[in-house]
Order: C-alpha cells, then sequence, then structure tokens
C-alpha cells in the first residue's frame, strides 16, 4: 500500500518564479511600508497571502472559455451556470456577480438596516465591513474551541447554538437572518458539522428567522465531514454539499474559492424576498443579471470549476497539503492552529514571537519577517485585520493572532510546500530578532490593505 497523496494533476503551461535575495526583500519591503499587500507580485517568491483567485484553471476550463458567450442579455454561458447551480444548491435564484463581497454588499444593502445584528460563526473581514457599512452589527458566536488555536475539535468552525440561543431570545426583533461561514476561513479554514448547521437552522427557524450560507469553502467544508462526521463516510462530497445548501434558504459566494476561477461570485436565493430588490441593486451596480458583472467566458469556466471543486481525489490532496504543512510545523516546533483547516496553515504569532506584546502586531511582524527571510508572503489574521482604531482614540485588539499561510489551488508543488516549511522552522529558531511594527497610517475600513507601518523587522 503506497500512502503518498500526490498531486491529481500534470503540468501544461509554467510560469517562471524570480528568485530574489534578503538584500532585495529589505529594500523592497521598506518600500512597500511594510504591507506585503503593497508588495508587485513578481517581488514574491512563493505567493501565500491567499487562496482567492489565484489558484490555476484546468485545461477543460480553459477549453470553456471558448464557448464564452458575450450576449449581453440572456447569454447561453450564464443558463450552463444556472443550471450547474441550481443542481447544486436546489435556490430558485442565482445571481451572478463579480466576486464575493458584491454578493454580499447586495444583499446586506437590500436585507439589512441600521441598529440589525447578524450572526455567524466567524464574519470573515468584507463580510464584517459589509454589514457594518449598512449600520449594522457582525456578532461572531463560533464555539469556544475555535478561538483556542491548539485545542482540538473536529468541527472548530461550529457556532456556538447556547449563545445563538441567548442572542434570540433577546433580539431577535433586530436580527434579519443568521449566517454561517463554511469553511470558518478568519477562525482557521475550520470547518462546520452537519449536525450543528442542523440545529442552527432549528433554532432560527423557531423565530422565523432566514439562513444565510457564506459558501467560499463548501466543498472543503464537504470533504471534512466526510472525513470526520460520524456516519457520513459513504456519501458523495455532492450530496454532502446538497445537504448543507438545502438547510439554508440562500448563500453568498465567492467563486475565487471553491469555485476554481480567478473571478467571479453569486448570491443565490430560495426566498423571493429580497430577489426583486438584490437584481434592481445588481443592475445599478454589477450588470445586467444574466452575467453580473462578468464576462460569458468566466460564467463558463465557473460552471465547469464548479464541478472539478467536488472531485474527491482533488479534494482529498487538497486538505491533505494543509495538513502535511502543519505535520512539518510542529516538528519545527511553530504553533499552529491544530488540527490544520482546509486551504491554509495559521501560525500562532503571539507563540512565534512571545517577546512582543499585541500593541506591537506579533502577526504583522511575522509576516514582514516571513517575506523578508524566504520571499514567502503570508497574510496577518490578527489585529490590523480584525482590530480597530476607535473614534475617541482607544485600540481594540483581536483575541488571536495569526499568520494565514493560504495555498492556491492547483498551483505549487511538493517542493515548494517544503522550501517554506524549511524556511519557517528556520526563522523560528532566530524569532527573538524580530522585533514589532506600528502603524503610522490607515484607512477606516478594511485598513490592513493599506495601512502604513514603521519599524521593526527590517533590520541591518
Ligand atoms: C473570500 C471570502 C469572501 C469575499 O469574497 P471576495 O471574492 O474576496 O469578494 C467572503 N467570505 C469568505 C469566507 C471568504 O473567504
Amino acid at each position: 500500500m503506497i500512502h503518498t497523496i500526490i498531486e491529481p494533476f500534470r503540468i501544461k503551461a509554467v510560469e517562471p518564479i524570480r528568485i530574489s535575495t534578503r538584500g532585495e526583500r529589505k529594500g523592497w519591503l521598506e518600500e512597500a511600508k511594510l504591507n506585503v499587500f503593497q508588495l508587485p507580485a513578481d517581488r514574491v517568491l512563493l505567493d501565500f497571502l491567499t487562496d482567492s483567485g489565484t489558484g490555476a484553471m484546468s485545461a477543460k476550463q480553459w477549453g470553456a472559455i471558448m464557448e464564452g458567450d458575450e450576449s449581453y442579455a440572456g447569454s447561453r454561458s450564464f443558463f450552463r451556470l444556472e443550471a450547474v447551480l441550481k443542481d447544486l444548491t436546489g435556490y430558485q435564484h442565482i445571481i451572478p456577480t463579480h466576486q464575493g463581497r458584491a454578493a454580499e454588499h447586495i444583499l446586506f444593502s437590500v436585507a439589512t438596516k441600521r441598529g440589525d445584528l447578524v450572526p455567524n460563526n466567524t464574519h470573515f473581514d468584507t463580510t464584517r465591513a459589509n454589514l457594518e457599512y449598512q449600520g449594522a452589527e457582525a456578532i461572531d458566536l463560533v464555539i469556544p474551541e475555535g478561538l483556542q488555536p491548539r485545542t482540538h475539535h473536529p468541527f472548530k468552525g461550529n457556532i456556538d447554538l447556547a449563545r445563538v440561543a441567548d442572542l434570540l431570545e433577546r433580539e431577535a426583533h433586530r436580527i434579519p437572518f443568521g449566517m454561517m461561514t463554511l469553511t470558518n476561513n478568519s477562525g482557521g479554514g475550520q470547518p462546520v458539522s452537519l449536525a450543528n448547521l442542523r440545529a442552527y437552522r432549528e433554532l432560527l427557524n423557531r423565530y422565523g428567522k432566514p439562513l444565510i450560507l457564506d459558501v467560499c469553502r463548501y466543498a472543503e467544508n464537504s470533504m471534512f465531514i466526510k472525513l470526520r462526521e460520524e456516519g457520513q463516510q459513504d456519501r458523495t462530497v455532492k450530496s454532502i454539499a446538497q445537504e448543507m445548501f438545502s438547510l439554508a434558504d440562500g448563500c453568498t459566494m465567492s467563486a475565487k474559492k471553491d469555485g476554481m476561477v480567478n473571478i467571479g461570485g453569486f448570491l443565490a436565493l430560495n426566498l423571493g424576498t429580497w430577489v426583486e430588490a438584490a437584481k434592481t441593486l445588481l443592475i445599478l451596480t454589477e450588470g445586467f443579471p444574466t452575467y453580473g458583472g462578468l464576462a460569458g467566458r468566466d460564467l463558463e469556466a465557473l460552471a465547469v470549476g464548479m464541478e472539478e471543486g467536488l472531485n474527491e481525489d482533488y479534494l482529498r490532496y487538497r486538505l491533505r497539503t494543509a495538513e502535511y504543512m502543519g505535520e512539518k510545523m510542529k516538528a519545527g516546533g511553530v504553533a499552529i492552529v491544530e488540527p490544520t483547516g482546509g486551504h491554509a496553515v495559521y501560525l500562532d504569532a503571539k507563540d512565534f514571537l512571545p517577546h512582543l506584546s499585541v500593541e506591537q502586531y506579533p502577526a504583522w511582524s511575522l509576516c514582514n519577517a516571513l517575506y523578508l527571510e524566504a520571499g514567502i508572503r503570508s497574510v496577518e489574521i490578527g489585529s490590523v485585520m480584525f482590530g480597530r482604531h476607535n473614534d475617541d482614540g482607544t485600540e481594540s485588539y483581536h483575541t488571536m493572532e495569526l499568520v494565514r499561510l493560504a495555498f492556491p489551488r492547483r498551483m505549487y508543488t511538493q517542493s515548494h510546500f517544503d522550501y517554506a516549511a524549511e524556511a519557517i522552522c528556520e526563522l523560528k529558531a532566530r524569532a527573538h530578532e524580530v522585533r514589532g511594527v506600528k502603524i503610522v497610517k490607515q484607512a477606516k475600513y478594511l485598513r490592513h490593505f493599506t495601512a502604513e507601518f514603521e519599524s521593526a523587522t527590517v533590520q541591518a
């Protein structure tokens, strides 16, 4: 019996990686004001910034691109995508958008108002920001284990049902709908169980509240259910996914994740309530309802991608990649969020850099150090992303200080991962040299994308 899980594809087109030196990277990071979002991508060796829209498309997807029908109205490509999504989700109304946040913005514009509360396991940053933009409050109610980086639980993305029940009892009149993020990206790419989703649905039903899923990584979530949840082993991943969709009234999706495409998203609703207003806003901001901010060829690539994303050999390899990196980290004494999630490995920066206080943004500092030392671009999921500079001049900090290494789909090979693992473990041995950062310039919303920082990590 051979245990090595191989990449279930071979390479047809290659893209060169520019090899850089530490000295070059030091200058480049200073130019970027110590913010890796500001780095030109060709100054990055391994780009683990995000798995969003960064993956490789298949030959079949590239072939489908040539089939794109670019008609303004009633494009054949839309009907093809609509059929695939109706079959998968069972939802009646399919509204394509250019990416996930556009679906969020449209839904929240028509379905929330100032003073509303929206519970979720953990809102992703764009989800939270889009709710706050409407004057609504995003409430994160993940189970306590989901906030403890080293506590093992098969479904750390589960929502805390007792706290949901309590919130519904006290504030039902302010809650337009409940949300659930599959998998829980900001909490470590952790899955939600079918049992938890069912129980959440029942709670919401008692108050007549709809459930909206954020399904960016629904396929990875379904695979985790197949691997981990009792009684689910013999089902296909697709049928598990279909059951998840059936428990909700609609979803927002960034197809740049499990849609296996470089751009795209959709809002899908089974409820008629918000559809008309959503389509009006779609026409105003995205485009006609049969293309919604995408080209016909994008709709074709997505129709194929939605099916490829459910391939079980691919998903097994996909989840194994993160698990493999996690094993390497632990062997090197690097603390990570455990167990590993689907699309990424999350380093615990408080553990990695114990000499830095939260005011020095340890996760941001670690991100910069990884770039400087190895050319690896990662992303901070900590107090720069989720903390804030309050109007009264005080600062709020996030509970966890994580650095996410997110893996583009079907793009990097085993040696890339081995290089990254070696570099991170080597940095761990001299972690005390890494200094903190301070923010010198920031925007009010989504500040991490553009904030400027001073000092510390860049040393002579
Ligand atoms: C990526 C993501 C979004 C936003 O999607 P975009 O396509 O980046 O706009 C929303 N929720 C989750 C969980 C995500 O991972």
